[in-house]
């Protein structure tokens, strides 16, 4: 008897009862990144769906019913914390719900002082960020969660994580070992590929933070400002500092603009970036005060690595000007 239930579990566990389908994976993400990092993982066994369309903010976001529909036939989804993505998530009956900007929890039922120590590691470094972050709606969402879902996460934070965690290459390379492993848990026919996809995709993120280290490297906590704060997390791994414009997602009062403007000169801060789904005309104005210059860098483009390299390189060029 207990053999049969070790047995059954295991094989529940490893997900054996799941993959019935020869077809691919249907999996819907949040923004267009998530859709290169399945892809580079899943490869033909994946079918993914990103919601989020070029060019719009996807922290006010809403979906369209063919979306709606999409996210209905989806047995797995994608996510990084934006306020949208909590909306949906008991509305849908997914075989697995994934925040790969929350920090990993292996076990539902690991014990919460372990769970709390991660991610406070983890959350500290995000705290040294100093920006600006999300806004006050985004928080009532996360505390309705908590309230909801308090057993499986959210246990002891005291400020919620990053929702741009992948401009870091680092946590890129954790999302992925995260995406490899519920997709090798799904469809246990492939895992090889799956764990293969994940090495390869792992180099090149392995690649890509050495080429970003050492384009950055002379810029040791050099400030930037940023119109929205979406680059907190690049600016955490490779010791630069971003201040950001709006403050709790929203515009900043004229109290708290002249205190930006004011720290930014004193500072000496000569670059802004801005990314296409904002309106980036209070930002130009700002860096034509403090005569600087304007960096265009869409963090949620789905070419990654060249959107990250050609990020990193337009901000030495620019930091390195007298
Ligand atoms: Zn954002």
């Amino acid at each position: 008897m207990l053999r049969w239930l070790v047995l059954a579990s295991s094989l529940i566990s490893t997900g054996v009862f799941a993959a019935t389908s020869s077809t691919a994976l249907p999996v819907v993400v949040s923004v267009a990144p998530l859709q290169t990092f399945v892809e580079a993982i899943g490869g033909d066994h994946v079918q993914v769906s990103t919601l989020v369309p070029s060019g719009r903010d996807p922290h006010f976001f809403s979906l369209t019913p063919k979306q709606i529909a999409t996210l209905h036939h989806a047995r797995l989804f994608v996510g990084v914390g934006l306020n949208f993505e909590a909306n949906w998530r008991d509305k849908l009956s997914l075989d697995a719900w994934l925040n790969l900007c929350q920090a990993h929890q292996a076990h539902d039922d690991a014990p919460d002082s372990t769970t709390s120590t991660d991610t406070e590691e983890k959350t500290k470094s995000e705290a040294e960020n100093e920006a600006a972050h999300h806004d006050e709606k985004q928080d009532e969402k996360q505390n309705e969660k908590q309230a909801a879902h308090s057993h499986h996460e959210h246990h002891e934070h005291h400020h919620h994580e990053d929702p741009h965690c992948w401009t870091d290459p680092l946590q890129a390379l954790e999302m992925g070992e995260r995406l490899r492993d519920q997709l090798s848990d799904m469809d246990p026919a492939h895992r090889q590929d799956y764990h293969e996809g994940f090495d390869a995709f792992a180099d090149s993120l392995r690649d890509l933070d050495a080429r970003i280290r050492a384009i950055t490297a002379p810029l040791s906590q050099r400030r930037f400002l940023v119109f929205h704060p979406s680059w907190g997390a690049f600016a955490n791994r490779y010791a630069l500092v971003q201040t950001s414009v709006e403050q709790d997602g929203k515009m900043p009062s004229t109290r708290a603009l002249a205190q930006l403007l004011e720290a930014a000169k004193r500072d000496g801060v000569r670059v802004m970036v801005v990314q296409p789904q904002f309106n980036t005309q209070l930002a130009i104005q700002i860096i034509k005060t403090l005569k600087g210059s304007v960096i265009h860098a869409d963090p949620l483009a789905s070419d990654y690595f060249g959107t990250l390299h050609d990020f990193a390189h337009a901000l030495a060029t620019q930091l390195a000007k007298p």
